[in-house]
């Protein structure tokens, strides 16, 4: 399947990947502006940018083949598409036990308590866009999309 791969000598670390992933996950997510503005329950960045001078790189979940968190889940809410191989959270099922983010070996899930809490994780965009939207607004070529043998 394709994932999200990052190339760190590449990132400046100008976090510009978070700040378009919460406009594709927000209320309004053609508009920045509204985006930040008027989503009064904008959601958190599901890729986050690491960084330790002068590296920096934007990690997200790997959607695993034999996916931890999904077998962590105590209620079903964490599932991995058979077709596709995206692993997504249900977030009408999710309690918010966080049992998934110590199961993740990437550290890539992080709780959202902002209201109901849910475990918020990267979907690859996959109900928005063919694109995930990290990737296309990277400036500088530091995320790509693709499929690879590992
Ligand atoms: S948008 Fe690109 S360059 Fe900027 S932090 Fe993210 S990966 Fe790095
Ligand atoms: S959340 Fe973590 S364990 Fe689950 S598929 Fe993504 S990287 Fe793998």
């Amino acid at each position: 399947m394709k994932k999200v791969y990052a190339k760190e000598e590449y990132c400046v670390g100008c976090r510009l990947c978070e700040v378009h992933c919460v406009v594709a996950h927000s209320k309004y997510p053609n508009d920045i502006i509204k985006a930040f503005k008027k989503d009064t329950n904008r959601p958190l960045p599901r890729v986050i940018v690491e960084e330790e001078r002068p590296v920096s790189f934007a990690l997200q979940c790997r959607h695993c083949d034999y996916a931890y968190c999904t077998k962590a889940c105590i209620t079903g809410a964490m599932r991995k598409d058979p077709v596709t191989g995206i692993v997504t959270n249900d977030e009408e099922r999710c309690v918010g036990c966080w049992t998934c983010i110590l199961a993740c070996p990437f550290g890539a899930i992080k709780r959202d308590e902002s209201g109901h809490k849910v475990a918020s994780k990267c979907d690859l965009c996959s109900q928005t866009a063919l694109t995930p939207a990290c990737v296309e607004h990277c400036p500088n070529g530091a995320l790509l999309f693709e499929e690879r043998d590992n």
